[in-house]
Formats: C-alpha cells, sequence, structure tokens
C-alpha cells in the first residue's frame, strides 16, 4: 500500500511547486522563479505578491474582452444552480440550441451548424474526424489523406499534431497519423520582413497543393486544414490571394478546406472570423478561447450545411456498420435510415457544458454591446504603427502586423534557439510588469480587444525595454 503519511508526502506546503507537472512549460525554471498568478480585472493581471501585470496576451489568446467580466462571472454562477451538468448525449439544453444559432449567425451564409467540444485540440480533431466520415458517406471513401502546414499548430490530439507542423510537438510522438502530408509554410523573410498586415509575397504557397494532389491523387485527399494566419508558430499572416488561391485548388478536387479559427475567431482580426476578412468559405471553422473570454473551456466546428446534410438525410452509414450492409443495400438504404441510430459516432461529455454554454453566450453579448470585433479593426492601423517603432532595436529581425496582434522576431543568442525568448519572457514579466507570449524566439503581442490607444504606448515601450534587456 502507497505510504501517505505527512512525513513522506511532497506536497508539505500550500505552495508546494513539486506535484503539478505544467503543460508546455519549462517547469525546472518556473519553479526556481515562478510566475504565479492571483486576480484579474479589465487589461491586467494580479501576481500572488500583489503585483499589476499589464496583459499583452490576451491570457493565451482567450480574453478578448478583457479580464473579470462581471456579465460572464455572473451568468455562469447563474447557470451553476439553476442546472450544473447535464449529459450532451440524447438530451439537450436550451443554452446550447441557443449558443449554436448564435455562432452560426456570425459565421459566414452556409456555415450553419456547429458540433460543441471542450478546447481547440477537440475541435482540430473533430472536425478531421467529419471530413473523414463526411467522404464516406459520399461514397468517396478513398479520400483519407489529411493534409496540414509547415509551422502550423492543430492543438495537442493525435489528429492535431499529426497535421501540425511545429517540430517540437511532432518528434516525441512517433509515426502519429500516417497518410498525412504538409503543405509549405508561407514565411520568407527575405521578401516579407516588417509587412504590416497581408504580406504581397506569397500567394504560390498555395500552389503547391497542386503537386500534392499530383503526388498523391486527388481521390485519396481528404481535407485541408490551415490557421488563416498562423498564430502559435509566431504569427504569420496570409500572404494577399493565399487562401483564395487554397479554396479554389480544394474545390476542384473536391477536397474539404477547413479553417482552423481557434485563435483568428471571434475578433482577433477585426471580424467574427478571418473567413470573413479573406472573403473565403471554408467547409468548416474550428473555433475555442475568445467564444467564452477564456472563462470556461468550450471549442467547436462550425459545419458547412452540404456537409451536415449528409449525416441527417439517413443514417444508412450506421445501417452499414451495425449490419454490414453492401455499398449498394446502403445506397438504397439512404432516404430510408432507421431516424433512432446516431449519426456521428463522436462527442465529450462535455460538449455544450452548460456552464460553458452561458459564458459563451455572456461573451457574445458583449462582442456585440461593445462593438469589440470593430474596435479591433479600428485600432489596427495604430496598433501595426506602434509595433513597428520598434524596428531597430537590438536584434530584431523582422515585425508582422494583423489585425490586433504583432510578431517581432529576434535573432537567436548563438548557443541556444529560443533563450533569448525565454529571456524576454521572464523580463517582461519579473522585471517590466507584463504579461506576452513567445514562441521560440518570437515575441507576440495579443492584447485583449479593449486595450486604450495609451495602454498600447505602453505595451510597446515595455516591449522595447524587454528587448534590450535581453540584448
Ligand atoms: N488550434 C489553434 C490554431 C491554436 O492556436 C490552438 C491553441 O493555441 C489550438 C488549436 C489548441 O487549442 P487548445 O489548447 O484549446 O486545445
Amino acid at each position: 500500500m502507497l505510504d501517505k503519511s505527512p512525513s513522506t508526502s511532497t506536497v508539505n506546503v500550500p505552495n508546494d511547486l513539486a506535484a503539478h507537472w505544467m503543460p508546455f512549460t519549462a517547469n525546472r525554471a518556473f519553479k526556481k522563479a515562478p510566475r504565479l498568478l492571483a486576480g484579474a480585472k479589465d487589461m491586467h493581471y494580479f501576481t500572488v505578491d500583489g503585483r499589476k501585470i499589464i496583459d499583452a496576451a490576451s491570457g493565451m489568446w482567450c480574453t478578448n474582452a478583457g479580464h473579470g467580466r462581471t456579465q460572464i462571472s455572473a451568468a455562469i454562477a447563474r447557470q451553476a444552480e439553476a442546472l450544473d451538468y447535464a449529459p450532451p448525449f440524447q438530451f439537450g439544453i436550451p443554452q446550447a440550441f441557443e449558443l449554436a444559432s448564435r455562432i452560426a449567425d456570425l459565421a459566414p451564409a452556409g456555415l450553419d451548424h456547429v458540433f460543441f467540444c471542450n478546447s481547440g485540440s477537440e475541435a482540430a480533431d473533430t472536425s478531421l474526424k467529419i471530413a473523414l466520415a463526411y467522404h464516406q458517406l459520399n461514397s468517396q471513401g478513398t479520400r483519407t489523406r489529411l493534409i496540414g502546414r509547415e509551422r502550423g499548430y492543430h492543438g495537442v490530439g493525435f489528429g492535431g499534431t499529426s497535421v501540425g507542423g511545429i517540430v517540437n510537438n511532432r518528434k516525441m510522438y512517433g509515426s502519429l497519423l500516417t497518410g498525412v502530408d504538409h503543405l509549405p509554410h508561407t514565411y520568407d523573410r527575405d521578401k516579407q520582413a516588417f509587412t504590416k498586415g497581408e504580406p504581397e509575397y506569397g500567394a504560390h504557397f498555395a500552389e503547391e497543393l497542386e503537386r500534392l494532389v499530383n503526388l498523391h491523387g486527388a481521390s485519396t485527399i481528404a481535407a485541408v486544414i490551415v490557421e488563416p494566419m498562423a498564430g502559435s508558430t509566431g504569427v504569420l499572416p496570409p500572404p494577399k490571394g493565399y487562401l483564395k488561391k487554397l479554396r479554389e485548388i480544394t474545390q476542384k478536387h473536391g477536397i474539404l478546406l477547413i479553417f482552423d479559427e481557434v485563435i483568428t475567431g471571434y475578433g482577433r482580426l477585426g471580424y467574427a472570423f478571418a473567413a470573413e476578412r479573406y472573403g473565403v468559405l471554408p467547409d468548416m471553422i474550428t473555433f475555442a478561447k475568445g467564444i467564452t473570454n477564456g472563462a470556461a473551456p468550450m471549442g467547436g466546428v462550425i459545419v458547412r450545411d452540404t456537409i451536415h446534410d449528409a449525416f441527417m438525410t439517413g443514417p444508412d452509414h450506421m445501417v452499414e456498420l451495425t449490419h454490414g450492409y453492401t455499398y449498394d443495400t446502403i445506397h438504397d438504404a439512404f432516404m430510408t435510415g432507421p431516424d433512432h441510430m446516431v449519426e456521428l459516432t463522436h462527442g465529450y461529455t462535455y460538449s455544450a457544458h452548460p456552464l460553458a454554454c452561458a459564458a459563451g453566450l455572456a461573451t457574445l453579448d458583449i462582442y456585440r454591446d461593445e462593438k469589440l470585433f470593430e474596435r479591433a479593426l479600428g485600432l489596427e492601423p495604430k496598433f501595426a504603427d506602434a509595433a513597428m517603432t520598434l524596428k531597430g532595436l537590438p536584434n530584431v529581425v523582422d515585425i508582422r502586423t494583423i489585425g490586433l496582434t504583432a510578431g517581432i522576431d529576434l535573432s537567436p543568442r548563438a548557443d541556444a534557439v529560443g533563450k533569448r525568448g525565454f529571456e524576454a519572457l521572464n523580463s517582461a514579466f519579473h522585471d517590466n510588469d507584463m504579461m506576452l507570449r513567445v514562441a521560440g524566439d518570437t515575441l507576440a503581442l495579443t492584447p485583449p480587444l479593449i486595450v486604450s490607444e495609451d495602454q498600447i504606448g505602453e505595451i510597446i515601450e515595455k516591449v522595447g525595454k524587454v528587448i534590450r534587456a535581453v540584448a
């Protein structure tokens, strides 16, 4: 039997840091110099020792409406009192249907159905599974290949990791999913450095999809998944025309196009979804983060009518799975499949959780009432101008801006890639009272959409100090 007596426990003080194995964190360094947060309001965090930290990262691209929104916390509290949990399989709550309708209203026309999950990772994997199942239904079951992009991030599930293109996230996990390929990323510093908004150069990178189609055959390819703006790899706005070209090529070859809008959704680029900014209609959009302003875990996939309807017309595919019918029989059964059968064998215990639905509805009210997406769009030029003033500081080799987001590349230290970025994270937090995100040696600035012009100035001034401090 395990000895649980206090004398052998590693957790012997309330703030013992040993037990918690932190995600995507340099645990050993953190535990030597913890960055512990205790509270948050509007544009600021408060540390356990009472310091006020300006949030230049929206937590983790989540809190678009700023922190501590009482409208959201009150909605969560009311919901917890009224109905704490309801099974999402075979039962429903009105708030889930209302939230799905509100999200569909925000999405481009034709994307009218929402499948809920709890995170961006689950959203990515869900979208890939829907793509595979859809092609089976559509009598194109040979379409099993999934295509992601170098430097893409789609979370940490096996599907998302497989289509993702960040080497450190992949290399420890074996062969991952088979039958996956990757488009090249769209970044070329020589041609794009210090661009505000979408770079002129790089639409042709989409044509690499034709090469992959020629290599594998269109009939083997199920879906292409990309972030409209690659965020986690260090803010890579799409080159002008790139996403349109991807849409043209996918459409020509019957390949589904999935936009992972976990970061770009809910106002980050000045629109409800980047699909709207770029005038490109994908077949599915994944979302998470901003849907609840980070106040409760939630993610989801917005699905195009034609895909959704293929599942709902008649669940003949489930007859096949259950009874082993031949394809022709299935086809005959298509219109008459029994409606008691589950159309998509996929979902999570916490899909459309009542507290997350309450948070989502309150969050969408705030976005609408405070016109935060429009606000972000209006602030974009000022934010870009402010970020570009950092050009010329030591080691700054590129600055990219889009919406209320900027990526600042610092040249790596000679001895280790990512070390200067890590030092910047610490300098910001410990010495400059600021939270920013880093990806390797790239600093990412993504403040809440409520940020004032003065606060943009304050953030940029502090980033300047950080960059000098890690020179
Ligand atoms: N997809 C994108 C584009 C993301 O940026 C992220 C997280 O940053 C994810 C998926 C994964 O989301 P989560 O961490 O909620 O699983």
